[in-house]
């Protein structure tokens, strides 16, 4: 204590050692990014539900289930992204985020896509791609994708765009808004023209025999 005390009493030095405190930031932010546990706006209790989206999205204000009463805008979080007013599908599954979701924009390094289902693989190994038919066990969700759907399968991944357009299904291309005509052979349509994969027929104008 007494080194301090006579080095600070030179004015020189004083000024030195503040210059070198600003030119060396020591330690980094004190709150690493994630787990951000958000609270509500008005009253901090950490059981959100309802939040009111900004111009761009981004969740503005965050409340719990008794402040969001009467509040203009306000929408339940639940299944929405944690950062923006989007479907969240991704996530980790019992993870140290355990419920988190987040859209494909804010998806975070490790999480997956929790929403949908993988295909099982029917009679062979289960792979990778997402589950769209079922129903042949019984089954009311999807469970298979097309390579590996069972005798008996449906297609059962309907689109849920019950947004502005009502219940007119959309393209499946992320952010297209025409309507499909294309799609496999004796499915229905799920993507536009110009969105069409290879292979892909006009089913719904080929209706007409
Ligand atoms: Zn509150
Ligand atoms: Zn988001
Ligand atoms: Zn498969
Ligand atoms: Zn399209």
């Amino acid at each position: 204590r007494y080194g301090v005390g006579r080095c600070l009493s030179s004015p020189l030095l004083l000024v030195i050692t503040l210059m070198s405190h600003r030119l060396h930031p020591t330690s980094p932010s004190p709150h690493p990014s994630p787990p951000q546990v958000r609270l509500c706006d008005v009253c901090s209790s950490e059981h959100i539900g309802f939040g009111v989206a900004g111009p761009l999205g981004k969740w503005e204000r965050v409340l719990c289930r008794v402040c969001a009463v009467g509040v203009e805008g306000a929408k339940s979080l639940s299944r929405m992204c944690s950062e923006c007013d989007t479907m969240g599908i991704f996530g980790t599954r019992g993870g140290a985020y355990g419920g988190t979701l987040h859209c494909r924009k804010h998806k975070l390094p490790g999480e997956a896509d929790v929403k949908h289902r993988r295909c099982d693989g029917g009679s062979s190994e289960p792979c990778d791609r997402w589950a769209a038919f079922g129903g042949a066990m019984g089954e009311r969700k999807p469970r298979r994708c097309r390579d590996h759907r069972m005798e008996g399968d449906e297609y059962l991944r309907h689109t849920r765009n019950s947004s502005a357009a009502g219940r007119r299904a959309l393209c499946r291309r992320e952010g297209c808004s025409l309507s499909p005509s294309f799609g496999g052979e004796g499915m229905r349509a799920t993507f536009c023209k110009a969105h069409r994969r290879t292979g892909d027929k006009d089913v719904r104008h080929g209706l007409c025999q």
